[in-house]
């Protein structure tokens, strides 16, 4: 188990993963797409890192974040809840051998 933050008191939900913050892309019946917030707001240099969210489970894509992690004040976190969510991470192999 890991746990992430979910910003759930605004009307554009958030999440926190590994620092970096991902914003809802499309909600669907049984689940939802994150994308990084530097998806957002740009036409160029778009971070392709993807989440998809079922339940209390979090795929991670492969895609590596094309940025430096932003800095986030505590202040940030304030209004935020944490949350044990189970992580899996594409593009890894976590088999033990
Ligand atoms: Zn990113």
């Amino acid at each position: 188990m890991s746990s992430v933050y979910f910003d759930v008191g605004n009307k554009n939900p958030k999440i926190i993963l590994d620092e970096q913050s991902y914003r809802v892309f499309k909600k669907f019946e049984n689940k939802t797409v994150w994308l990084c917030s530097q998806y957002f707001g740009t036409r160029t240099d778009r971070c392709k890192s993807k989440l998809t969210t079922t339940g209390r489970t979090i795929i991670v894509s492969a895609d590596p974040h094309n940025h430096a992690i932003i800095p986030k004040r505590d202040k940030y976190y304030q209004n935020m809840q944490c949350q044990n969510v189970t992580i899996i991470r594409e593009g890894q192999n976590n088999c033990q051998s």
